[in-house]
């Protein structure tokens, strides 16, 4: 394919490759299934890849048996995937374990500052097209020397992020979701099925090495839902957004210390700097998950606010 417009283009290939070759039999077994049944794709008139400026902002969907993914989502989950990588490390985690952490994120911190305008450039694309953003800030196509590492780390949590997305679309194709008529609540169901179907493929990743890297990126790719609707109530087909950020970081089987608990709520930090609701970070936590606790309940008191 490599047909876009977005620096994003040039990992296209990678996340199709990652799924197929994800490493469960389970799901290697159904691909077949699926394969034979639909002749030769698993979504049989395979994938529409939609680029440039668009009025209604779409993540990705099955419309009649093709997977449709969109450019300017896959943008943003990169952008998004760089920023959360960066605000933990430089801005949260570093300061904490060198006894600097003041309780703010130092905004004045250079690899922030970008990490920030990154995910900004990011979520420009809800609403204008300027494609030579991207070419301005980190990107995985011009990669500059000194973010190399964090580009490179980005890449493998967005193609897993993306992985992730195709898991679920494949989910709801493989199980007829699309096919059968149903009501508000069992279309919310089937979004907690098809992401169980996704996370449970996706677990054979977990002993190997790119384990961590599967993880993150499921939790960059249920993250990127609540910076699209600021409220996180969901719609009338689709379960509130913290839920399903809940839902899925309990399946990675996590210790209380995993960085990802601290990425996860770096991810609800960076939802409330940027809809300006006042969330902090607290010093006292004694492990990442009682961050990831925290902001969970800071959410909880935002919600009945509503
Ligand atoms: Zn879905």
């Amino acid at each position: 394919m490599q047909s876009g417009l977005l620096p994003v283009r040039v990992l296209e290939l990678n996340f199709l490759d990652w799924f197929q070759n994800l490493p469960s039999p389970e799901f290697q077994e159904d691909l077949k299934q699926a394969l034979l049944e639909y002749d030769e794709h698993p979504f049989q008139k395979g994938f529409a890849y939609h680029v440039g400026p668009r009025v209604n902002f779409e993540i990705a969907y099955i419309d009649q048996g093709q997977i449709q993914l969109f450019e300017n989502y896959n943008q943003l989950l990169w952008c998004l995937s760089y920023a959360l990588l960066v605000l933990f490390e430089e801005g949260y985690k570093k300061p904490l374990l060198s006894g600097t952490f003041t309780g703010r994120i130092d905004l004045e911190h250079p690899e922030v500052k970008k990490a920030l305008k990154t995910f900004k450039f990011g979520m420009t694309l809800f609403k204008s097209y300027n494609k030579e953003l991207f070419y301005h800030i980190p990107n995985p196509e011009k990669v500059a020397e000194s973010d190399k590492d964090y580009v490179d780390k980005a890449n493998g949590v967005f193609t897993a992020g993306m992985t992730f997305t195709l898991l679920h679309e494949f989910a709801h194709d493989f199980y007829g979701h699309e096919k059968v008529k149903s009501s508000d609540e069992d279309s919310k169901q089937f979004e907690f099925d098809a992401d169980a179907y996704a996370l449970q493929s996706i677990s054979s990743t977990f002993p190997i090495e790119t384990g961590q890297t599967f993880k993150l990126g499921v939790i960059a790719s249920l993250c990127s839902f609540i910076f699209i609707d600021k409220q996180m109530q969901g719609s009338r087909e689709h379960p509130e957004e913290d839920k399903r950020i809940d839902f899925g970081i309990e399946k990675l089987a996590l210790s209380d210390e995993d960085d990802i608990w601290g990425i996860a709520s770096l991810g609800y930090w960076l939802w409330s700097f940027h809809f300006k609701v006042d969330f902090t970070l607290s010093k006292e936590c004694e492990t990442f998950k009682d961050l990831y606790l925290e902001f969970k309940s800071n959410v909880g008191v935002y919600k009945n606010y509503l």
